[in-house]
């Protein structure tokens, strides 16, 4: 948990959501409200509670950036692992995070 950025009771709801386990499918139709941190549907563009404005990247890719995940399924995997559990693919170098768009 310490590598979870909690400093606001957003982000603590967004990890809670995310610590429920959903899987990647589940995920990728959900979208967290920056505003009240409810979870939306995919293809809405507001906040059914709020109203605010909805980022356009889903749970998912949130989830994605937060832990290591395989290339193939998408599944979390250890920082650790070599292969994945899932569906045995190679895994990246540990420790290499994902940038967007930096050289590292
Ligand atoms: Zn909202
Ligand atoms: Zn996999």
């Amino acid at each position: 948990m310490s590598e979870y950025d909690l400093r606001t009771k957003k982000a603590l709801r967004q990890v809670t959501l995310l610590e429920y386990g959903f899987g990647p499918e589940t995920m990728k139709l959900r979208k967290i409200c920056p505003e009240c941190g409810r979870a939306n549907g995919a293809q809405d563009t507001h906040c059914t509670d709020c109203g605010a404005a909805l980022p356009s990247r889903t749970l998912y890719d949130f989830y994605l950036s937060r832990h290591r995940c395989c290339p193939g399924c998408g599944v979390a995997v250890t920082s650790i692992a070599e292969y994945c559990p899932e569906c045995g693919a190679r895994l990246p170098k540990a420790g290499v995070t994902q940038r967007e768009g930096a050289a590292v």
